[in-house]
């Protein structure tokens, strides 16, 4: 595992900071930031530096510091906004999570929405009514009015694009959430129901 220290040395190389930050680079010399350098005397390495006239070597971090004054820990931070590193100890590069907590999203979404769907065809059969003067029970009316919508909403992640199947989460999260909770209490419940049949 790395710290944050050592993904920064590994990913950023002390030449590309040390012109990033403004640095003139030239045949892998600069100007030395740590004394009063009049030629460049300061080596850039990949993984450091190292200064002919005062002797003052380090990593990136090290030159960070020296550029901007500021402790170790936001020298390294500041690298990574910069240089768009998301470290986080033992996680894989932003990227990747964020590809797969995409993904992982839209299967919930979809499962939500087709577990939602069953449900409602559940309530068109076991709350319908039995005669023609009862009382429409509301689960029924529920499930009259709205299965054809949600089977829709499921259609947009079978056959949808990726930015219709986005859009869609980021505008329904809250109804996601509210179906969700809904569809665990009727787990629950049936769940219950099912002990008390087989005691
Ligand atoms: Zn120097």
């Amino acid at each position: 595992m790395m710290n944050i220290f050592e993904a920064v040395r590994e990913k950023i190389p002390v030449r590309a900071a040390a012109e990033y930050y403004g640095l003139k680079v030239r045949g892998g010399m600069t100007n030395c930031i740590f004394h009063n350098d009049r030629t460049p005397s300061m080596r850039l390495y990949d993984d450091h530096f190292y200064c002919f006239g005062c002797g003052k070597c380090g990593d990136v971090t090290k030159l960070v510091e020296g550029l901007f004054g500021e402790s170790p820990i936001q020298s390294a931070k500041r690298l990574c906004a910069d240089f768009g590193i998301e470290h986080i100890r033992g996680s894989p590069p932003k990227v990747k999570t964020k590809y797969v907590s995409t993904q992982t999203q839209e299967q919930r979404a979809f499962r939500i929405l087709s577990d939602y769907c069953n449900l409602l065809r559940r309530y068109r059969t076991e709350y319908a009514p039995k005669s023609d003067d009862e009382d429409l029970h509301l689960l029924f009316t529920e499930g009259l009015t709205k299965l054809s919508e949600y089977e829709y909403y499921c259609e947009i992640f079978i056959t949808g694009t990726k930015e219709e199947q986005q859009k869609f989460i980021e505008e329904r999260r809250n109804l996601l959430g509210e179906l969700e909770r809904k569809l665990k209490l009727d787990q629950s419940r049936s769940a219950q129901d099912g002990q008390v049949c087989s005691a």
